[in-house]
């Protein structure tokens, strides 16, 4: 699989989008992840031990519609593995887990969890519903997530402008005061967001306000939990780097103040 972040990260039945996989299963890419092993409790490099085309028969077997199987080790203890089974769509451009063993973890991130705060049981949920399957459940849960601190996360974007963007961002910001829809208050400021929180030019606001938007108007679990991935890895996303950029921020500010303090008792 030339898809790291598939293996890596998604749960069971959330689909995958890939450009056509190549027809055969003696063509299909290999690819090292990184996860973590308990055996060596830190997290390695697993690698792929056996073969596409295992229970085929032979070697260039059509790979549509067809459920395979990955096992991949630990290259630190050589003992610990992680096995995966994938759907490939009858078109080639869709992969999903169909099993996966042990489970996709239901891993509370603390740092995020401190984070949420009062708000960390719906993310845990969130989670719990993903590894299951659930979309329409998941999706609720970051749904209410986002809509319960999307205020607070806006005041403290504010905190990280420059002067002259904050002008305009506070204009916006009022308006988003005056609604009590979430996508209204996300489509008023999601222009204005600073460079900090526009990873390779992309625009997190943007994203997760058609993820939320388009999540609404899925109809399955299955459609429901691409969403659902989706707004998690968002506001993931943002919390971090808004708690991140305030910390160094006040660093910046702590360590400016002393060196300015410094200079002025030469001065004296
Ligand atoms: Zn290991």
């Amino acid at each position: 699989m030339p898809y790291k972040k598939f293996v890596e990260e998604y749960s069971l039945y959330r689909k995958f989008k890939v450009d056509r996989l190549p027809p055969k299963t003696d063509q299909l890419p290999v690819v090292q992840v990184n996860m973590e092993c308990p055996k060596c409790a830190s997290n390695q490099t697993f690698v792929m031990t056996n073969k596409y085309y295992e229970n085929c028969g032979h070697t260039n077997f059509p790979v549509e519609g067809l459920v395979f199987r990955m096992v991949y080790m630990c290259v630190h203890c050589q003992e610990f593995e992680r096995v995966f089974y994938v759907k490939v769509d009858e078109n080639r451009e869709c992969l999903m887990k169909v099993g996966q063993y042990p489970a996709w973890e239901i891993k509370g991130d603390a740092n995020i969890e401190k984070l949420l705060g009062e708000h960390s049981g719906y993310y845990r949920k969130g989670l719990i519903c993903e590894s299951q399957g659930y979309g329409i459940g998941a999706f609720g849960y970051y749904r209410r997530i986002v809509e319960e601190t999307i205020d607070k996360m806006l005041d403290e974007i504010a905190e990280l402008l420059s002067e002259e963007d904050l002008a305009r961002y506070q204009g916006a910001l009022a308006k988003t005061k005056e609604t009590t829809i979430t996508q209204e208050k996300i489509d008023l400021v999601k222009d204005l967001l600073p460079p900090i929180l526009r990873p390779e030019g992309m625009n997190p606001l943007s994203a997760l306000h058609s993820a939320l938007s388009e999540g609404l108007h899925a109809g399955s679990d299955e459609e429901c939990l691409e969403f659902a991935g989706t707004c998690r890895e968002i506001l993931v996303f943002l919390v971090n780097q808004v708690a991140a950029s305030k910390a160094a921020s006040k660093g910046f500010t702590a360590s400016m103040r002393k060196l300015l303090e410094k200079k002025a008792q030469k001065n004296c």
